[in-house]
């Protein structure tokens, strides 16, 4: 069971996990007894049941060597009877009934403050959040979001944005008005899962992303799969073409890791740099990460 997907959700298993976590992680979806609704994720948003774990992202080429400058926070609920429960069960619900939206103002402020103790630990860190496309609708929230990052101590420079291509491309000039004054406020924005929507070059040329990290889908099988480095291989180059920094996310072994290394990758997400870990665990797997980069060849 070590190698389902469910367990390695957990992170480190140091923890004492219970039965009904292990439970929930290996059933397939259909087959498990709590299918949460509306009411359950409302419950859970107000009890604050609904935090961010953290996954490592390593950068190649920071100025003093491989380092990991950055985690993603990936949300995750902690419900009390039930375990641990996978964003692909409520994301999709929060999304459905509005309720994505203080989803994500939790998971921004919970990373903000975080963040900011982390740096006052001594411990640099920024942050990577999910935005759903009905968070790029409004025009006040990039004010809004702003103002949010500042009141729990941090700043918007530390993070970074991720949107999905497809959610960017929906209504293009809408979101590139939203993604403009997001990237005004001093938030970087990342192109998230490319590869898998359907984005025009111009559009993608025209929107303000710092960032285009490839979708998972071609990274995870790609030194057996010829078309996926075709596309793997396409993608750096455009990024990097359009000025933007690439990153690549499902690495979970080395060959993996040293192919994209070899052809230009800037940064590399994965179980093989890390699995997403609760905020305690976090430092001690930067440090151990860390030590893991120093030693890859420059
Ligand atoms: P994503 O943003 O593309 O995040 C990457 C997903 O890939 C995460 O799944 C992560 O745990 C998983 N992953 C990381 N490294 C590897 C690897 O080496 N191999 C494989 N097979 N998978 C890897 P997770 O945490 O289950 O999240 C799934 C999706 O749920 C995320 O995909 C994101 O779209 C969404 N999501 C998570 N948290 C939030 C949130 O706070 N807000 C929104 N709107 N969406 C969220
Ligand atoms: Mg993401
Ligand atoms: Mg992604
Ligand atoms: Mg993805």
């Amino acid at each position: 069971i070590g190698q389902t997907h469910g367990l390695r959700m957990l992170g480190s298993l140091r923890k004492p996990f219970s039965i009904q976590d292990l439970e929930n992680l290996i059933a397939p979806i259909e087959t498990r007894a709590f299918k949460p609704d509306a009411a359950d994720l409302r419950k859970a948003l107000d009890r604050g049941d609904i935090l961010p774990f953290f996954q490592p992202k390593a950068c190649l080429v920071h100025p003093s060597g491989p380092a990991i400058c950055e985690v993603e926070a990936l949300a995750r609920w902690q419900h009390p009877q039930h375990g641990l429960i996978a964003p692909g069960e409520f994301i999709p619900l929060a999304e459905s009934t509005g309720m994505i939206l203080p989803l994500t103002w939790t998971m921004v402020e919970q990373s903000a403050r975080q963040l900011a103790q982390w740096r006052a630990d001594g411990l640099h860190l920024s942050v990577a959040i999910n935005i759903a496309p009905a968070v790029i609708q409004d025009l006040d929230y990039p004010d809004r979001l702003a103002a949010l990052v500042e009141r729990a101590g941090a700043s918007p420079e530390w993070f970074t944005l991720e949107i999905t291509e497809s959610g960017a491309m929906r209504d293009s000039e809408h979101a590139m008005d939203i993604l403009t004054r997001l990237r005004l406020k001093g938030f970087n924005l990342s192109c998230d899962d490319f590869g898998t929507g359907y984005s025009s070059l111009v559009q993608l040329y025209r929107m303000p992303f710092c960032e285009l990290k490839i979708d998972r889908s071609f990274v995870v099988d790609c030194i057996d799969q010829s078309e996926a480095r075709v596309i793997i291989r396409a993608s750096i180059e455009l990024g990097h073409n359009l000025g933007l920094s690439v990153c690549a996310e499902g690495v979970e072994a080395q060959d993996v890791f040293d192919y994209l290394h070899a052809q230009g990758c800037d940064s590399i997400q994965g179980y093989h740099v890390g699995y997403p870990v609760p905020a305690t665990d976090l430092p001690e797997l930067v440090r151990e990460a860390s030590r893991r980069l120093l030693e890859i060849e420059p």
